[in-house]
């Protein structure tokens, strides 16, 4: 069996949904089909919310009223027959009374979650009907029955897979199955998801716990790039990488693929594909466990980024000092990325800034600290340990005119990090692109 995600730009309008609809009925395999919300609707729910919470009425209406509008031109879009259209819009219009519903109410974290689950449940709904008016037999299997995180907000292999498993046994469960990606119930059975860009984390939770012959996740690129499409020229897509390189990729900004959905693949050994609804044809980018190709494969980069250095005097020689400060970072909850050091100081770099003032002041019983804001992490990505010799010497090559902060190699065996100025970005990428992958393969 394999899962099939697609995401929002494919599911985006009428003519979309009906593409996806024949691509997924075009062969009579069994399938799981996870979908995200149209484009654009995950972030008018968080525009709506943001009202809510501040308690702005009319605006949170007229928004709910805007969206409205459109799922019911989507609705007469996209069905043919008189019922559907009656069906259709009958259940968007329970959709929007129940977002209406929270206008009179306090707003809570919790409600947010639910209203941000709507746009998932929507679009399966309308595939799940449009498909039906064509005569294909289908299953609309809520997630909320089988995905879940626990009380770290980790997902519940073992809940996910008995539960997925129950719901797939059940006689009347046909082979084609679509099924929302991104939301789930939390420890206490509530409604919750699994953060911006999670129906890929679905599609690789449910491959996993159905040990998929393949997980394909289909978005409106021809697969992951070698570099930033969005910021530079003539990138190419790459037919081939590791599960630790395409990891590397997408924690360091490739925006194709929510970093943690390797995970679950990777543990199962089980392929990603990604591929283009546009062009179906094409080949895509094939994710395993090791990659035929041993080079240097893409660069990616992830802005936002803070620098943090700590200075002690005490460091020489002594031992425990990283410890202490890396208990600073636990105990903020906060992520480090890259780090660097030296016999005085240690740099590291953060990507959330939520607890900055706390993690200063703590840092500060340390050493002297010393801050750099918005600052960007460019990361090299490709088979280091395999290639010959001199590679990490042609990326500092590459980069020779462009100020370095930090460099960070060894760390894996698959990457090569560097930080820089975020204005600094685009020529390190643009660089790197020009002088070292042009001379790849
Ligand atoms: N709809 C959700 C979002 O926009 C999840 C996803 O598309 O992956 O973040
Ligand atoms: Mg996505």
């Amino acid at each position: 069996m394999k899962v099939l995600k697609f995401g929002g730009t494919s599911v985006g309008s009428a003519d979309r949904i009906q593409g996806v609809a024949n691509l997924i009925s075009s062969d009579n395999q069994p399938k799981i089909v996870v979908l995200s919300a149209m484009s654009g609707t995950t972030n008018t729910l968080v525009d709506i919310s943001n009202c809510l919470y501040r308690n702005e009425k009319q605006k949170a209406l007229d928004i709910i009223q805007n969206l409205e509008v459109n799922y019911y031109i989507t609705v007469t879009e996209l069905f043919k027959t008189e019922a559907f259209i009656r069906e259709g819009k009958d259940f968007i219009q329970t959709v929007f009374t129940y977002l209406r519903s929270f206008i009179n109410k306090d707003f809570y974290p919790l409600q947010e979650k639910a209203v941000l689950a709507q746009g998932e449940i929507m679009s399966t709904t309308l595939m799940h009907y449009y498909l039906e008016e064509c005569g294909i037999p289908n299953t609309l299997l809520s997630a909320l029955e089988y995905m879940r995180i626990d009380k770290d907000c980790e997902p519940d292999y073992f809940y996910i897979q008995q539960n997925l498993k129950r719901e797939l046994d059940k006689p009347a469960t046909q082979s084609l199955i679509i099924t929302q990606g991104f939301i789930c119930r939390n420890a206490y059975g509530e409604i919750d998801n699994l953060k911006r860009g999670g129906s890929d984390y679905s599609a690789a939770l449910v491959g996993a716990a159905i040990k998929a012959e393949e997980i394909q996740i289909w978005t409106d690129i021809d697969g992951f790039h070698n570099n930033d499409p969005r910021i530079v020229e003539n990138t190419k897509a790459i037919r081939h990488l590791s599960f630790d390189e395409a990891a590397e990729l997408a924690y360091f900004g490739a925006k194709i693929l929510h970093p943690s959905s390797v995970q679950p693949a990777k543990k199962e050994n089980i392929p990603v594909r990604l591929k283009n609804t546009l062009c179906p044809q094409d080949e895509g980018t094939l994710i395993t466990k090791e990659s035929p190709v041993k080079n240097i494969k893409a660069v990616a980069a992830k802005s936002g980024i803070t620098a943090i250095k700590i200075k002690s005097t005490n460091m020489l020689l002594a031992y425990g000092f990283l410890r202490k400060i890396f208990e600073v970072f636990e105990a903020w909850k906060t992520p480090i990325d890259m780090i660097a050091t030296s016999e005085v100081a240690v740099s590291l770099t953060i990507d959330c800034t939520e607890h900055l003032e706390n993690i200063v002041k703590d840092l500060e019983k340390y050493g002297m600290v010393e801050i750099d804001q918005n600052m960007a992490i460019v990361c090299i990505v490709g088979d280091f340990a395999a290639t010959k010799s001199g590679l990490d010497a042609q990326v500092l090559k590459a980069l020779e005119e462009v100020p370095l902060r930090m460099i960070s190699y060894g760390g894996s065996e698959h990457n090569i990090s560097v930080l820089v100025k975020e204005e600094d970005k685009k020529k390190a990428m643009t660089d790197l692109s020009n002088k070292l992958l042009a001379c790849q393969d």
